[in-house]
């Protein structure tokens, strides 16, 4: 089916108390994998690429390649912007074909973060494209952080109500023990300050850095209202097995597709193991996904007919 935007995506999620997992993609056979898990398990999906995917790939060849992936899939799959550098590459990113994009100023002093992201909302809500934003900082692991690091960058509650209040924002990524690019699953999130920011913000909540987060505390926060989870590390790693294991049973092969075959179903497991996590797996209809809200809708119309 057509690409999709991410809004009723997410307040479907939000709604229903599961988390629509956002999955970067490099390449072809990461596209590949991570659509072809959403069909299996019967999952709605949010493809991303970051500016490091745009550089690497193209964006007309990565809009390209996301947006035919997804007319063939029977699942409703979202382009997402990951991480959004400026005004100008979201102008570019919505003028591609991205159905959902993100303004990250949260190293911008906070009034900046505020109209960079207003003036991105007031454009794409022309064309009803959703974007989301970050508050509070979901740092680096290669910066070597600490934790009193982590616990400084957190999001403030009341700071995260007014800014979406000013902003417009359809969707918040927070920032609330997660830590980017994490080898190890070994962090606990900060249920307290997201019970917190849920009271004051109703808006879907975005949890970035999932590869670095104990399952546990993942679905613990999903029922906090975290409708959103980015994985990449973990895609990245299942990435790169494939491709040491190929090498390791054949080291004379010199046909690239035995190896990257390998790398794309190793992609496509850790996708349909998120997509049970999060709660998403058979959450996706012919056409669209499951919500409460539109079961309800369409069985007053059945009664109407
Ligand atoms: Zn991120």
């Amino acid at each position: 089916m057509p690409l999709v935007t991410s809004k009723e995506m997410l307040e479907a999620a939000l709604e229903g108390h599961f988390a629509v997992g956002a999955f970067n993609a490099n390449n072809m056979e990461q596209i590949q994998g991570i659509i072809d898990a959403a069909v299996e398990e019967r999952s709605p999906v949010i493809l991303q690429v970051s500016q490091g995917a745009i550089n690497y790939v193209g964006l007309s060849l990565a809009t390209a390649m996301v947006k035919t992936a997804a007319e063939e899939a029977t699942v409703p799959v979202v382009l997402h912007l990951d991480h959004g550098a400026s005004f100008e590459q979201n102008v570019t990113c919505l003028r591609a074909g991205f159905t959902s994009l993100m303004f990250d100023g949260s190293k911008l002093v906070y009034d900046e973060n505020v109209r960079i992201t207003r003036k991105i909302v007031e454009m794409s809500s022309v064309v009803g494209i959703p974007v989301e934003a970050e508050l509070g900082k979901v740092l680096q692991s290669r910066d070597n952080v600490s934790e009193a690091d982590v616990r400084a960058a957190m999001t403030d509650p009341d700071q995260a109500a007014d800014f979406v209040e000013r902003t417009g924002i359809s969707s918040l990524a927070v920032a609330i023990g997660s830590v980017h690019a994490m080898e190890a699953a070994e962090a606990e999130l900060d249920i307290d300050r997201l019970k917190a920011i849920r009271a004051k913000v109703n808006i879907p909540l975005v949890l970035h850095g999932s590869s670095g987060v104990k399952e546990s505390s993942e679905v613990e926060a999903i029922q906090y209202g975290i409708s959103k989870i980015n994985v990449a590390t973990m895609l990245n790693q299942a990435f790169i097995k494939g491709i040491l294991d190929g090498y390791a049973a054949n080291p004379a092969n010199i046909d690239p597709r035995k190896w990257l075959a390998l790398s794309r179903d190793g992609v496509k497991e850790v996708v349909r193991q998120k997509m049970r996590l999060f709660g998403s797996s058979g959450k996706a209809t012919a056409s669209g996904f499951v919500s409460p809200a539109t079961s309800h809708r369409s069985a007053e119309l059945g009664h109407l007919e």
